[in-house]
C-alpha cells in the first residue's frame, strides 16, 4: 500500500481547522487503497490554531501537528512538513482555509499514477481577488518567465502533489530566503497541470498581507536571476561609451575649429557623466562577483537525477 501524506500550513485558522479536516477526511476516507497522513503545521498562529490540532490529534490518529516557534511565513511551513513526510511516497500541499477544494486529491492521484511526478493545479477563476492583485500577480508571472527561464504558469498555486523522488531532492535544497514553489519549479521532472474553481476564504483574513507577497516576489526575483545585478553593468557600459564617444568629438572639435561650438558647462557636464558610466560600470563588476558568491551561497544541487538505466552505481 502506497502512502501518501497530506502537509497543510496553518496560520491563524482556528475557525477553518474543523471544517478543513472534515472535508478532507470524507475524500480520503474513500481513498481505501492508499494509507494517509494528514500533517498540520502550525506557523506561529497568535490564535487557538494549536489547541484544534491538539484536538485533531487526539480524535484521529492519522494526523500529527508540528507547531512552529513563531511565524516563519507559509514557505517555511510547508519545507517544515514536507520534511516531516519525507518517507511517504507522494506529498500534497495543500492550504488550510479550503480555498483548496479537497475534493481535487482523487484526481491529483490519477495523475501521479499516470507517471507524473509534480501534478500542479491552476486557479481557474480568482474574481474574489482584488482586481489589483490579479494584475500583480499576472506582471510577477511575466516578469519570473522572462528572466528565470523557468516553467512558471501564472494563477498556479501551491495546492500540488509531489513525488517522493521531487521531495527528495527538494529537501537538499539549502536557501534560506526561499520560495517553495520557485525551487520545485526550477528542479524539473514531469509536471501536469490540473484546473480547478478557487473558493473564497472560508473564514478570517488571507494571512498574506501586500507587503509580504512583495517580498516574496523580490526574493524569488533575485534568488532565480542575476538580472537586476547586470542590468546596473549593461547601464554603464552604454553611459561610457557614448559619452566617450561625446568627448572625442569634443576635442577633435576643439583641435579643428577656431570657436569652440559648445560651453565649458556642456564640457564639465559630459565628462561628469562619463565619470558616471565607468562608476556604474565597475559597480556592474563588483555586482558579477556578488552574483557569483548568491550562487555558490544558494547551494543548489548541481543536478538532479530523473531515472538511471544501466548504470553501475
Ligand atoms: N499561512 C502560513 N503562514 C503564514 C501565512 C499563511 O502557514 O504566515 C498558511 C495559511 O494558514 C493557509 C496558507 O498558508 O493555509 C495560505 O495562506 P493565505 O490563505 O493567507 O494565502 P493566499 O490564499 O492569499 O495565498
Ligand atoms: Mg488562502
Amino acid at each position: 500500500m502506497k502512502n501518501i501524506s497530506v502537509v497543510v500550513p496553518v496560520y491563524k485558522e482556528e475557525r477553518n481547522i474543523c471544517s478543513f479536516y472534515e472535508r478532507l477526511n470524507t475524500v480520503l476516507s474513500k481513498l481505501n487503497e492508499y494509507s494517509f497522513r494528514v500533517i498540520m503545521v502550525n506557523d506561529g498562529s497568535p490564535d487557538n490554531s494549536m489547541q484544534e490540532l491538539r484536538k485533531l490529534c487526539t480524535v484521529d490518529n492519522r494526523v500529527s501537528a508540528i507547531g512552529l516557534s513563531r511565524n516563519f511565513g507559509k514557505e517555511i511551513a510547508l519545507s517544515a512538513g514536507v520534511a516531516e513526510a519525507a518517507d511517504s511516497d507522494a506529498v500534497i500541499c495543500i492550504d488550510a482555509d479550503l480555498q483548496h477544494p479537497p475534493e481535487l486529491i482523487p484526481e491529483l492521484i490519477d495523475k501521479w499514477n499516470d507517471g507524473f511526478d509534480i501534478v500542479a493545479t491552476v486557479r481557474r477563476t480568482i474574481d474574489e481577488q482584488p482586481l489589483f492583485r490579479r494584475l500583480g500577480s499576472h506582471f510577477y508571472y511575466w516578469v519570473m518567465r522572462k528572466i528565470s527561464g523557468l516553467d512558471m504558469v501564472s494563477q498556479t498555486t501551491d495546492y500540488r502533489l509531489y513525488d517522493k523522488k521531487v521531495i527528495n531532492a527538494f529537501l537538499l535544497a539549502t536557501e534560506r530566503e526561499r520560495m517553495f514553489r520557485g525551487i520545485m519549479d526550477w528542479m524539473g521532472y514531469d509536471k501536469v497541470y490540473v484546473e480547478f474553481d478557487a473558493a473564497a476564504r472560508e473564514s478570517g483574513e488571507a494571512g498574506y498581507s501586500y507587503a509580504k507577497l512583495i517580498k516574496l516576489a523580490l526574493n524569488s526575483i533575485t534568488s532565480f536571476s542575476l538580472l537586476p545585478l547586470r542590468a546596473t553593468a549593461y547601464l554603464g557600459f552604454l553611459i561610457t561609451i557614448s559619452t566617450s564617444l561625446l568627448l572625442l568629438w569634443m576635442g577633435f572639435s576643439y583641435l579643428l575649429n577656431e570657436e569652440p561650438i559648445y560651453t565649458a558647462l556642456a564640457f564639465v557636464v559630459v565628462f561628469n557623466t562619463f565619470l558616471i558610466g565607468i562608476v556604474l560600470s565597475c559597480l556592474g563588476l563588483v555586482a558579477h562577483y556578488i552574483g557569483a558568491i548568491h550562487t555558490e551561497v544558494i547551494n543548489r544541487p548541481l543536478y538532479l537525477i530523473k531515472e538511471k538505466i544501466n548504470t553501475y552505481k
